[in-house]
């Protein structure tokens, strides 16, 4: 399988080569030149494997520059029983008649982003002998609080690499925060940044796009790539649990075998919901994705009307990794939808970036099959957090709130047809434990996080998983900040140094 960019502007290269540079030489992403189609045979089986075989059975014919028997490796160490507290990366279980959660959140940062950066590294690892690499490589990552801490453990100590996080100082929840700041190693690098997520983003794709900075590090030894879902490498892993918890709806009957089901995806930079949409385009029989956002609902602008606007305020809400203007992965799945035209795709993303919008006209049509986008506030976020636990007897964060909402506004529509609908539910409550508690017990003051955290848990009658309580006896290593336009010198200077710090 090669890929080539969205912008068409770069020669075809193997995955290893995509997943060490990241980000394609012309600003694009890197795209497969065609998806690999299972049978429906082979579809069959997905409902009587195990994660980690299904892992392999997936990701196989998309790395084929990588050794099936290295593959397969690599998804028994990135997860094996052990790393995820539910003995296995997508637990799912019904809400009710038909609607199935997966829970996505019990890896070592209590965020789904860990079942893709519990292997990036070691597919990273792969590539740079594939490649013959003798440089180190850099790895960086703009956070909107979980993909930080996600690649900072996932790249802890990995030899070969360092990775280098910036995330908005004012826009991660107090634990997020915590998470970051309190990561060990000797290979990593932490700063908050005066700015949001976007300015976080662009800081990152403009150091990645800079000749210059490119030549400072090579001269030091090093070479540029990124953890987050731009490069090709996080979202390949993460077509795995769609297939995973479609064979669980079938285990357990709620599914018969082929019977098309719909996925409610809470949405930030888009990365989960195109990994789901490449599943369908593997053969996953899928009839709609819901694209959920919270109140930065560009999202539900654009599959609304076809207009991409950055136009508008930022913010903060209480769903903090989905606070994203420029949803990166959506430049994908346009290309597919516009017919994989990149020179289409290269002028919406030209306009975005001097115009600050963009529309997609004609294409709009195809841009909608398949897809439905709705969008939810912190008001109606709470007040599903707390009817879900009233009703269910369930706490979820505030991502997956989000999700919950949309999809009842969906079926208040009649979109559903009836169908069952697997909700993605991306966090742990306890990441986000100040704004669930308002939301379940609007009466009971409470500032400090750490003490709603146990409140909740006391109410769910569960354990505090042990990424949370870890937390509290952790040194504070990592709390500089810094301006955008600074990362790019400060990294510079850390490499320079030769040492952590
Ligand atoms: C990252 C994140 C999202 C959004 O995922 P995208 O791939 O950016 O769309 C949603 N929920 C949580 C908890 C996240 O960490």
């Amino acid at each position: 399988m090669l890929y080539h960019s969205t912008r068409g502007g770069e020669n075809s290269v193997q995955a290893s080569q995509a997943i060490l540079q990241g980000l394609a030489g012309d600003g694009g992403l890197f795209v497969p030149e065609d998806f690999p189609a299972f049978s429906p045979e082979a579809l069959q089986r997905i409902p009587e494997l195990p994660y980690h075989v299904l892992a392999e059975e997936i990701l196989t014919p998309w790395l084929t520059d990588m050794r099936r028997e290295d593959i397969a490796r690599m998804a028994v160490q990135a997860y094996a029983p052990g790393r995820f507290e539910a003995g296995m990366p997508a637990p799912g279980s019904a809400l009710d008649g038909k609607t199935f959660l997966v829970e996505l959140y019990h890896g070592p940062t209590l965020a789904f982003k860990d079942i893709a950066l519990q292997l990036l590294p070691r597919l990273m690892v792969n590539a740079i002998r594939t490649q013959r690499v003798d440089e180190g490589v850099l790895v960086v990552a703009a956070t909107s609080g979980d993909t930080g801490k996600a690649a900072l453990e996932g790249f802890c100590d990995v030899e070969g690499t360092r990775v280098g996080v910036i995330y908005p100082q004012d826009g991660v929840s107090p634990a997020q925060r915590r998470q970051m700041v309190t990561q060990q190693g000797g290979n990593v690098w932490v700063r908050a940044i005066r700015g949001n997520f976007d300015d976080a983003q662009s800081a990152v794709k403009a150091i990645m796009g800079d000749p210059a900075m490119h030549m400072a590090l090579r001269e030091r030894g090093w070479r540029l790539s990124s953890a987050n879902s731009i490069n090709i490498g996080r979202l390949i892993p993460q077509i795995v649990y769609y297939f995973y918890a479609y064979g669980q709806l079938c285990r357990q009957g709620i599914l018969a075998f082929g019977e098309p089901v719909d996925f409610v995806v809470p949405t930030g930079n888009f990365g989960n919901i195109l990994a789901g949409t490449y599943a369908k385009a593997m053969g996953l029989p899928v009839h709609t994705f819901l694209c959920a956002s919270n109140r930065n609902n560009v999202l539900t602008d654009f599959f609304r009307t076809g207009s991409y606007s950055t136009r508008r305020p930022f913010y903060q809400t209480a769903s903090p990794s989905m606070d994203i203007l420029i949803s990166s992965n959506l430049e994908r799945y346009l290309y597919e939808k516009a017919g994989r035209d990149p020179k289409r795709v290269a002028g919406w993303m030209q306009a975005l970036r001097e115009e600050r919008v963009y529309d997609v006209g004609g294409c709009l049509d195809a841009m909608t099959q398949g897809m439905w986008a709705g969008c939810a506030d912190d008001a109606a976020t709470l007040a599903c957090i707390a009817r879900t636990f009233r009703e269910k007897g369930r706490l979820v964060d505030p991502h997956t709130a989000v999700a919950l909402s949309v999809l009842e506004q969906y079926r208040q529509e009649a979109r559903d047809g009836g169908r069952p609908a697997v909700v993605i539910s991306t966090a742990s409550p306890y990441k986000f434990s100040l704004d669930v508690l308002k939301a379940v017990d609007p009466g009971r003051r409470c500032e400090d996080d750490r003490e709603a955290s146990r409140i909740l848990a006391g109410m769910a009658q569960e354990s505090l998983p042990d990424a949370i309580t870890a937390l509290d006896t952790l040194p504070e290593l990592h709390t500089c900040a810094c301006e955008p336009g600074e990362v790019g010198g400060e990294l510079l200077r850390w490499i320079g140094g030769g040492h952590a710090d």
